[in-house]
C-alpha cells in the first residue's frame, strides 16, 4: 500500500511540469503500461520541494571542486568548475542545477559546448515553464548560490560555480584527466556541437 499524497500536493504537482514524462502544467502524466494515468513520483517530489524555500548555505572555500570541460577535445576549452557541495546539494533538484549552469555560461558568454554531461545537466530547461525557471533562480538566491544585482539581473556566486580557462586548472587534475581520456575504453562520446540560446 502506498502512502497517500495530500490533496494540496497532488494539486500542486498537476500545476507543474513533470520531470519524468515532461507532461506540461495542467496535463496528465503519460499513462503507465496498464493504461492508467497517474501522477509520477518525480512530479510529486518536485511539488513537495517547491512548497518551501531551501536554506541558505555557507560554502567552505577550500572544498574540492568538480570540473566539466565545455569542449573536451579543445586544448583551450573553458571549464565549468563546481563547488562539490553545490553539486551534491543540487543533485535532487535538476531544474536548479540546469538554471545555475545556464546562468554561469551566459555570464561567461560561453555559448558553445559539446560535452554530453553539460548538455545533460541543461536538459530540463527544454521542458520547464518560464515560471519554473524563474522559481529556480529564486531558490538559488535563497541558497546563496546566486546573488541579485538589481531587479532584473542576477550574478552567479563564483565559489558555487565558475567558468574558468583550462589553463587555470590544477596541474594534477589536468594530468589525471588526460590519463583518463587516454584510457577511456568506451565509444567515442558524441561530438555534436550545441549552442546555448
Ligand atoms: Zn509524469
Amino acid at each position: 500500500m502506498s502512502r497517500a499524497v495530500p490533496p494540496a500536493v497532488r494539486e500542486r504537482a498537476r500545476s507543474r511540469s513533470c520531470p519524468q514524462c515532461r507532461a506540461k502544467p495542467g496535463e496528465k502524466c503519460a499513462p503507465d503500461r496498464a493504461g492508467r494515468s497517474q501522477l509520477h513520483r518525480g512530479r510529486i517530489r518536485d511539488a513537495q520541494q517547491a512548497m518551501e524555500l531551501p536554506p541558505y548555505r555557507i560554502l567552505p572555500p577550500d572544498e574540492d571542486r568538480i570540473f566539466m570541460e565545455l569542449q573536451p577535445g579543445e586544448a583551450d576549452t573553458l571549464v565549468a568548475s563546481w563547488h562539490k557541495d553545490v553539486m551534491d546539494e543540487l543533485a535532487p533538484y535538476p531544474y536548479e542545477a540546469a538554471t545555475l549552469l545556464r546562468l554561469a555560461l551566459l555570464q561567461a558568454e560561453a555559448r558553445t559546448f559539446d560535452n554530453f554531461a553539460v548538455a545533460l545537466c541543461l536538459m530540463p530547461l527544454e521542458f520547464i515553464t518560464r515560471d519554473e525557471a524563474v522559481e529556480a533562480v529564486e531558490r538559488l538566491i535563497a541558497r546563496g548560490f546566486v546573488e541579485r544585482v538589481d531587479p532584473t539581473h542576477v550574478s552567479v556566486n563564483a565559489l558555487a560555480l565558475d567558468i574558468i580557462e583550462r589553463a587555470v586548472l590544477p596541474a594534477q587534475f589536468r594530468l589525471e584527466w588526460n590519463a583518463a581520456k587516454a584510457r577511456w575504453p568506451g565509444p567515442t562520446p558524441p561530438t555534436v556541437q550545441l549552442t546555448l540560446m
